[in-house]
């Protein structure tokens, strides 16, 4: 009998002790080496037959069995509560997030910008608007007055020689209000352009503020003002603008009058305090609330209160006293509570070397 053909079998035999113990956990180690990620591997039965040392068993992310060829078993995949940023910064996605934040930041950015490039220009077009509307309200009242007055004496109309007396200081006084609010602009865009030219000299400071207070008073004579003034008897002499310092002096006091309600009653002080000159206008009126104190010295700005509101301005004034202190190389302060008053102080160097005892 011929033998039986023999087949030639082959085959694969599968060492599960060396799968198991050995094969299994490098390979897995190596493709799921990261710490969030466990991984076990079960028999059929569900017991754990070898698993990654500290296998989290929390978040169970895949079960898969093994091929038809291996032995029945279940690999399992944990993972540590997958963070959502842990995972989308450190894995391959990142870039794109980082894109995307970029992107996001751009236009944030640039919204913000365009936000207060068009927030500016609406204040600037809100500020020219006020400026214009109030500088015309404010010369439309004098210029009125001026032609009233000098068509009444023109026309004849006016009987008595006291009267016409009267007219002609009235045209005379509500001219020089007019010129010093044309100078107020004039000289603020010189002084902010660099272009106003200051005539430096030596000042007597005393006077020069008797002076600027007794002006007040005859510009006020027609109220119930009261203008005190008072001054030290020894102050040395400044060096600085007469011209200048005068029509910073008429701003605090114009000011003061125009804010000053029904309290009708400002001082106006000059002492030598520290080795300066400190002249200071107070008035007890609406006063300034602590938010706007430092404001107010800013171009065009206005308190929008509605006791500022009711009474015209260019919000130029203090400005210009600003500018002033400085080409002094001196200061302007303020302290004021509202309802109870302020006080406008302009601080002056004065010229050490020159103390002077002044007469009357
Ligand atoms: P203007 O008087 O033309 O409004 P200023 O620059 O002189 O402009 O003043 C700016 C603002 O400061 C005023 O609008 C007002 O709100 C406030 N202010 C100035 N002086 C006084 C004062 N003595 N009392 C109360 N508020 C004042």
């Amino acid at each position: 009998s011929s033998p039986d053909p023999v087949f030639p079998r082959w085959g694969i035999l599968l060492n599960t002790g060396y799968l198991k113990t050995v094969f299994l956990p490098s390979l897995l180690n190596q493709y799921a080496g990261s710490e969030s990620i466990g991984w076990i591997v079960r028999d059929e039965s569900g017991d754990p037959l070898v698993m990654k040392q500290e296998t989290l068993t929390a978040g169970l992310v895949m079960q898969t069995s093994f091929h038809d060829r291996f032995p029945p078993w279940i690999l399992e995949f944990h993972e540590e509560d997958p963070s959502l940023l842990k995972a989308l910064f450190f894995s391959r996605r990142s870039i794109y997030v980082y894109i995307f934040f970029l992107i996001g930041f751009v236009l944030i950015f640039g919204l913000s910008l365009t936000y207060r490039t068009v927030h500016q220009e609406m204040e600037l077009t809100r500020i020219k608007t006020d400026f214009v509307t109030a500088v015309s309200h404010d010369f439309k009242n004098p210029l009125t007055s001026i032609r009233q007055l000098s068509e009444m004496l023109k026309a004849g109309r006016v009987p008595t020689e006291e009267k016409r007396r009267q007219y002609y200081h009235a045209i005379v006084e509500q001219s020089d209000r007019l010129k010093f609010m044309v100078s107020n602009i004039v000289d603020y865009a010189r002084m902010e352009k660099g272009t106003r030219a200051l005539n430096f000299e030596m000042i007597n400071p005393g006077p020069l503020v008797r002076r600027v207070a007794a002006e007040a008073r005859n510009r006020f004579l027609n109220t119930d003002f009261t203008i005190q003034a008072k001054i030290s008897t020894r102050l040395p002499f400044i060096r600085g603008d007469a011209a200048a310092l005068q029509q910073a002096l008429n701003n605090l006091i114009d000011n003061a009058v125009k804010f000053s309600d029904d309290k009708q009653r400002v001082d106006v002080k000059a002492v030598w305090r520290n080795g300066e000159i400190v002249i200071s206008v107070q008035d007890w009126g609406i006063g300034i609330d602590a938010g706007d104190q430092e404001k107010i010295f800013r171009d065009f700005y206005r308190v929008k209160s509605p006791g500022t509101r009711k009474i015209k301005g260019s919000g130029l004034g203090l400005t210009l006293v600003r500018q002033i202190a400085h080409a002094h190389h001196g200061r302007i302060q303020v302290q004021s509570e509202p309802g109870k008053g302020s006080t406008f102080t302009l601080i002056l160097p004065c010229d050490k070397k020159s103390p002077m005892k002044e007469k009357g």
